[in-house]
Parts: C-alpha cells; sequence; structure tokens
C-alpha cells in the first residue's frame, strides 16, 4: 500500500498547519506512521490520495449515518447552495431542521442552532449557569463535550489520546468550578452533590460515553443522575451529539427513558455540514437573548446550506434504519469477537445498540482509568493492521467504531477478511 502522497502532504500541511490537521487525533499521533490524505468519500469507502480503498469505520466521527455522499443530502446542500449559501436573516430550512429534532427528541421544546458541538456544550453551559444562577459543573472523568475551557478538564477524544490531563491556557478559574467525578460511581455523584450541590448549576454527562472508548451507563445510573440533579435544583444536561439520531431516533434518552433538562446534539444532525443544536425544556431555553438576558448568538449559525443537508439526512432516518444498523453493528462486533478468540488476544469488544469500541484489557471498562489502563500499544498494532488491510478504524484507542447503512455485505467481507489478519498481528506481538 503507497502512502507517499500522503507522506508528501503531511510534511507540506506541517509547514503552515500545526501538526499538519485542524483536529489533532487526525495526526496519528498516537498510532504512529503518515496520517491518510483523503481525495474523496465513495458510499461506504474512503479513498486517499495515493488511490488506496478503505471500508470506512469512521464516518467523519459520527456524522454520516449513510455514508459518503448520499444523493438526497448532496441534492438537498446543492440546491441550497444554489439559492444563496448565507443571509444572515431567518430561512424557513431552520423552523423546519428545529420541528424535525423537536418530533425525534421530545425533551427538546425549544432548539437554537450552532455551528459546532463545542459550541453547543459552551452555550448550553452559559444558559444553565444563567438560569440555576450558580456555577458549578459536575463533569464525568473521560466524557468529552468540546473544547470550550470549563469543559476541557479531564476530558475524553483527543485530549486523552494525547494524554493532555487538562490543557495550558485554561485557567484555574475555569477549572476550579468543575467538579470531575468518575463515571457509573454513584457514591463519588452523591459526595459531590453532597458539598457542592447548593452551586451546582449542571451535571454534565454523555449519557452514553464514546470518546473514552465506549463505556455504557450501569443499570438504572442515568435515572440515578435524574435523581441527584431533582435533589440539587441542578440543570441535568445530557451531551448526545455523538448517540442522538445514531443511538435512535431519540438518542441515548429515548432507549433509556431518562429525560434531561438540556440536550446537545451535533454530528448527524448537520448531514456531514458543521452543525450542532441545543435545547430543552422551554422555560429554560426561554433565558436566551432576544426573550431572555442569557446573551448567545453567530453569523453563521443555522447556515441554510449545512440545515438543508440536517434536514435531508433527518428525512432518510425510519426505525429500519436503526435496526440496520443495529445489525451491521452486531456483525462487526461478532467478527471482531471471533478473530480476537481464534488469535487468543485478550481483547474487548464493547457493544451498546449501534456503537461499538475495541478495549485490550481483561474486562470491559467501567469508568475512564480502566480505559486509561488498557493496552493501547496492541490497538496501535491493530489499527495498523486494519488500515494495511483497507479497514479504517480511528486513530486512537479512545475512540470508537461508527457503522453506516453504506456498508453492504461486500464491505462487511472485506472487514471480516480484515480483522482475522489483524487479530493475529496482535497476537504475534
Ligand atoms: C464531537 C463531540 C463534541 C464536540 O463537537 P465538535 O463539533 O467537534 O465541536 C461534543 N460532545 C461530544 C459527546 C462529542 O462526541
Amino acid at each position: 500500500m503507497g502512502t507517499e502522497v500522503s507522506a508528501g502532504l503531511f510534511e507540506r500541511a506541517r509547514r503552515v498547519i500545526p501538526g499538519g490537521v485542524n483536529s489533532p487525533v487526525r495526526s496519528f499521533g498516537s498510532v504512529g506512521g503518515t496520517p491518510r490524505f483523503i481525495d474523496r468519500g465513495e458510499s461506504g469507502d474512503l479513498i486517499d490520495v495515493d488511490g488506496n480503498r478503505y471500508v470506512d469505520l469512521v464516518n467523519s466521527w459520527g456524522p454520516l449515518l449513510f455514508g459518503h455522499a448520499r444523493r438526497e443530502v448532496v441534492a438537498a446542500a446543492t440546491a441550497a447552495m444554489q439559492r444563496g449559501s448565507s443571509f444572515g436573516a431567518p430561512t424557513l430550512g431552520e423552523i423546519e431542521l428545529a420541528e424535525a429534532i423537536i418530533d425525534a427528541v421530545p425533551s427538546m421544546e425549544k432548539v437554537r442552532l450552532v455551528n459546532s458541538g463545542t459550541e453547543a456544550a459552551m452555550s448550553a453551559v452559559r444558559l444553565a449557569r444563567g438560569a440555576t444562577g450558580r456555577a458549578k459543573l459536575l463533569k464525568f472523568i473521560g466524557h468529552y463535550h468540546g473544547h470550550s475551557d470549563a469543559l476541557l478538564v479531564a476530558a475524553g477524544s483527543g485530549v486523552a489520546t494525547l494524554g493532555i490531563p487538562g490543557s495550558p491556557g485554561v485557567t484555574d478559574g475555569a477549572a476550579a468550578d468543575t467538579v470531575l467525578v468518575p463515571w457509573n460511581d454513584r457514591d463519588a455523584v452523591t459526595a459531590a452533590i453532597d458539598r457542592h450541590g447548593d452551586d451546582l448549576a449542571a451535571i454534565l454527562c454523555e449519557p452514553v460515553p464514546a470518546n473514552m472508548n465506549l463505556v455504557p451507563p450501569a443499570d438504572g445510573f442515568l435515572a440515578f443522575l435524574r435523581e441527584q440533579a431533582d435533589r440539587s435544583g441542578a440543570v441535568l444536561f445530557f451531551d448526545e451529539v455523538i448517540s442522538g439520531f445514531r443511538m435512535a431516533r431519540g438518542g441515548a434518552q429515548a432507549v433509556h427513558g431518562v429525560v434531561p433538562d438540556i440536550t446537545v446534539v451535533g454530528k448527524v444532525v448537520g448531514g456531514g455540514f458543521p452543525l450542532a443544536a441545543f435545547g430543552g425544556r422551554a422555560d429554560l431555553m426561554d433565558h436566551l437573548a432576544p426573550d431572555g438576558p442569557v446573551y448567545q448568538a453567530g453569523t453563521l449559525s443555522g447556515n441554510p446550506v449545512a440545515v438543508a443537508a440536517g434536514n435531508a439526512q433527518l428525512k432518510l432516518l425510519t426505525d429500519d434504519v436503526y435496526e440496520c444498523l443495529q445489525g451491521a453493528t452486531q456483525q462487526i462486533v461478532t467478527a471482531f469477537t471471533d478473530a480476537f478468540a481464534q488469535a487468543g488476544v485478550t481483547a474487548q469488544v464493547v457493544h451498546h445498540g449501534t456503537l461499538a469500541g475495541v478495549v485490550f484489557a481483561a474486562a470491559a471498562p467501567t469508568h475512564y482509568d480502566e480505559v486509561a489502563a488498557a493496552d493501547h500499544d496492541a490497538y496501535a498494532t491493530f489499527f495498523h493492521a486494519m488500515l494495511d488491510q483497507g479497514v479504517y478504524l480511528a486513530p486512537s484507542s479512545y475512540e470508537v467504531l461508527f457503522t453506516s447503512m453504506a456498508l453492504d455485505q461486500a464491505a462487511m467481507q472485506r472487514v471480516q477478511d480484515a480483522v482475522g489478519v489483524a487479530a493475529h498481528a496482535v497476537g504475534r506481538r
């Protein structure tokens, strides 16, 4: 597999872009090797600039539920662009997208559209603070809510991948208002709320955490968080940027039957464009300007092209889509599990509905420290062996794999063949 063109571009990129990438995990820093520069996507495949073809199990980190360049999405975005790419004035499409989100996720009684998950989470935190008049946030270690100051403390995703405990540039003041608790630990939550409850603006979580690999909630844990939020008067904040529209049309809250006060969605909702949203109880959302005093704004928010793509993708979300995605995920989980067993490799293929992740450890992790203690070198070997066999996984053991509706049986066969080889490569280390 040639990588000369990618290697040349990476060198050129590094001269003008820090680390050669516009988001850290893309640099292959934790797995080594040359990041592949992508020429194009074709349905379920990625094709790089050297002409290598991969089955895509990243799908832009989640947004592409239907693979690349799905025709309905392309048509909608193209049509919108021909009418003008941005107006800075309201459009019909924004109402339609807000209505579609609310229809899918009823706890979001009103929504506001923004441009990224980071922006949505940051704005929702300001809203929670503004509405409650309280400052502190309860955050789970290893959960990722974007890269705004208060939420970057002990975050997952690229922060975990690079082993950065927090980040220089985040002030002690911003960090001091974030109370950290291990995921799935009821005693720690109870103790933190006993101590900080009166100052707590929000309890934040990814209801199905997928930025410290995949660590599903223990039975009843989300309902317990609901009770604790009610006990303290804090806002319960579900970050469904990954799980929203991917686990189910109604997100993790529909699957687990727990209703938050504020929800953040991103990724799938934008159909592959920079679009995210936050929403929740109408009485909370009415604190936002211009109705209320909590300020939040955006020149390109509700961008008509992004909104058209989002609307087009959400229209495709029928119940059988989720059955199909679950089937595809199950097939991959079975193939991976069998391959590791055959190769005598100790690995956990963690599986929760339409999400799955690979952790090289003796038991499935229940919180961040157990993910951090896994064998990350084994993952790097596995990742590169899969890449060499033409399967593109996330270049970090803190991330999950994302299936799409574009994975046909031929793609599944390629994944199955690849994992047979890759599992043995890990076994031979
Ligand atoms: C990706 C992600 C974000 C950040 O979204 P961006 O669009 O990358 O800013 C926030 N929360 C979760 C759970 C995510 O997975």
